[in-house]
Order: structure tokens, then C-alpha cells, then sequence
């Protein structure tokens, strides 16, 4: 299928890696044009010329010159959760068509031990920087008559997990301030705004948090990841590409009427009928 967004162009955040990565791929690969961001430089510079060369790949022999399969691939080597990280994007251009809005989460911890600076650090990751960036594009989209917004949240907003309070917490206002400009003015302009929630995904952070259990229950990671992979579903984590492909297909011109939802891509391990 033809996404019908080749030549737009895309912000990705937290796009060296991990989920981020998978959406940046998979928006390349539909001939999107992307600025990567995340804050170390080399690791974003090696997965632009990865996403640079599946480009390349995936382009069919007789359209080498075709604008689906050469879109623009920029860095920006930046703390996307500052104001001095976001003008270092938007100096490089402002008139984005879509943006994923992505970085890492909060620390997991008991809430006990979580003080006014570890909240607010939270909060500027995970709800207010979302919304700075929505706030700096959705106007222009508005104006041009096309938009997507794709904010990565999590499962635990539906799902909520104790230890995970900071993101439940955080990720909750972001969903709630989602829920009304969705279906603001914006709406008849063209602009959706989701939320894409993961469930148990295998990238650096998931790797991580099973070193930080395994250390805590004293047993090998293997064991920890496998009993983890034993209570899902479909027996198996789920990868950045098919993230990625689904994010693709909530910024094409097909998810036009896909608004002011949260998509829940967990591999059916929420346990509710809704
Ligand atoms: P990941 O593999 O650790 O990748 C995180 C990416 O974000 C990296 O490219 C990282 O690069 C970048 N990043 C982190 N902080 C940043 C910042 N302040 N500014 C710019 N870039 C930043 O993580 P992931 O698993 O893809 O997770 C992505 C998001 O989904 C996180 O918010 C996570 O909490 C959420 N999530 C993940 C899962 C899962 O199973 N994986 C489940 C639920 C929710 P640098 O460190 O170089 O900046």
C-alpha cells in the first residue's frame, strides 16, 4: 500500500535507537524525509546511514529517482527535552508534517523516594516536552492542511504499574491534554493528533530493565526475560520495525479519520475487552 506521504517531512525523537529508530526507518522507507533526533551523536549518525541504506534497499530498480525513494535523512545530535535541544531543531527547519514525539522514560522506583525535582524532571520529559513540540507545529500543519502527531507513550497509561509511577503519572497528563486539542479546530484542518502505547518492546531499555531485575532477584537475565516472555500472549517481545510500521500508518494519508486515539501495540497482553 501507498502511505501517500512520500516528500513530507517528519521529526522523530529518540530516533537513534530502539523504538524512535523503528518509526524513522519506517517513515524513510515511505519516502518521507526525517530528522533524527537523540543526544548521543555517534549512535544517531551510525542509524541515519543504517535508515540511509534500507533506503537504498528497498528501492525498486526502475524508480532510482523517484521522490518515494530519496527522501532527506538529518540529524540532530540534541536533548530533545530542552528548550536549547529544540531550538537546535527547529533552527534547521519548523514546517513539519509529522512528528513523533519520543524520549526515554522516567526511572522506575517507589514513589516514597521520588522528591518536587524528580517529579518535574518527569514531567518535562514526558508530558511537557510532547507538548512543546505539538505547540511549535500543529499550527503550520493547520495552515497547510496536513498533520500528524504520534506522541510514544506506554501501556502502563492503561495498564498502570506501580514502580513506573513517574511515567504513569507523566505520560497520563500528556494523554489527557491529547484527548482535548484532538478535537479542537485542528481536527477540520487536516491535523491528527494519537498516541501510540507499547507494551513490552525488545530494545535497550527493555535489556536494561531485565539487568536491573535480574540484579535485584538475583537470578540470569535470560531467566528473568524468559519468564517475562512466558506471561505475553504471543510468546515473543515485540520489535521496533513493526512499531515503526505501524506508526508509518497512523502519519499516511489513510489514518485521516484515526484521531485523538490511544493505540495499544501490545500483542494482546492487556487483559480487557476495550
Ligand atoms: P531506547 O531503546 O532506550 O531508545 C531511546 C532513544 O531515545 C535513544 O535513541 C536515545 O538516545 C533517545 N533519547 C533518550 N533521551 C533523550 C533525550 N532527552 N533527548 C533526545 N533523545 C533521547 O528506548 P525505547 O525502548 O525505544 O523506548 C522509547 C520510549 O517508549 C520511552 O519513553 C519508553 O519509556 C517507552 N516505552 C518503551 C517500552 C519498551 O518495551 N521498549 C514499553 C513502554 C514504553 P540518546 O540516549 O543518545 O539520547
Amino acid at each position: 500500500m501507498d502511505m501517500g506521504i512520500a516528500g513530507r517531512w517528519a521529526l522523530v525523537g529518540g530516533a537513534s535507537k530502539g523504538l524512535g529508530y523503528g518509526c524513522a526507518a519506517a517513515l524513510a522507507q515511505e519516502g518521507v524525509n526525517v530528522v533524527m533526533v537523540s543526544r548521543g551523536r555517534e549512535a544517531l549518525e551510525a542509524s541515519a546511514i543504517k535508515i540511509r541504506a534500507l533506503r537504498a534497499d528497498s528501492m525498486p530498480a526502475n524508480s532510482q529517482n523517484s521522490l518515494k525513494n530519496s527522501p532527506e535523512i538529518l540529524t540532530v545530535a540534541a536533548d530533545i527535552t530542552t528548550a536549547s535541544g529544540r531550538e537546535a531543531i527547529f533552527s534547521l527547519r519548523q514546517d513539519f508534517d509529522i512528528v513523533v514525539t519520543n524520549a526515554g522514560g522516567p526511572p522506575a522506583g517507589d514513589f516514597r523516594a521520588w522528591d518536587r525535582d524528580t517529579w518535574l524532571a518527569a514531567l518535562d520529559a514526558n508530558m511537557l516536552t510532547p507538548i512543546e513540540l505539538i505547540k511549535a507545529t500543529v499550527d503550520g500543519m493547520a495552515a497547510r492542511g496536513f498533520g500528524r502527531i504520534v506522541n510514544i507513550t506506554s501501556s502502563a497509561v492503561k495498564a498502570p504499574i506501580d514502580i513506573l509511577g513517574l511515567s504513569n503519572g507523566a505520560r497520563s497528563g500528556l494523554t489527557g491534554f491529547v484527548a482535548g486539542i484532538a478535537r479542537s479546530s485542528l481536527a477540520a484542518k487536516g491535523v491528527t493528533i494519537n498516541n501510540l502505547l507499547p507494551g513490552i518492546f525488545d530494545t535497550d531499555r527493555l535489556a536494561s530493565n531485565f539487568a536491573t531485575q535480574a540484579a535485584k532477584a538475583g537470578k540470569p537475565v535470560e531467566d528473568i526475560k524468559a519468564a517475562r516472555i512466558a506471561a505475553l500472549p504471543g510468546k515473543r517481545l515485540g520489535n521496533a520495525e513493526e512499531f515503526g510500521k505501524t506508526c508509518a500508518f497512523l502519519c499516511s494519508q489513510h489514518a485521516g479519520y484515526i484521531n485523538g486515539q490511544n493505540i495499544l501495540i501490545d500483542g494482546g497482553s492487556y487483559p480487557g475487552t476495550f
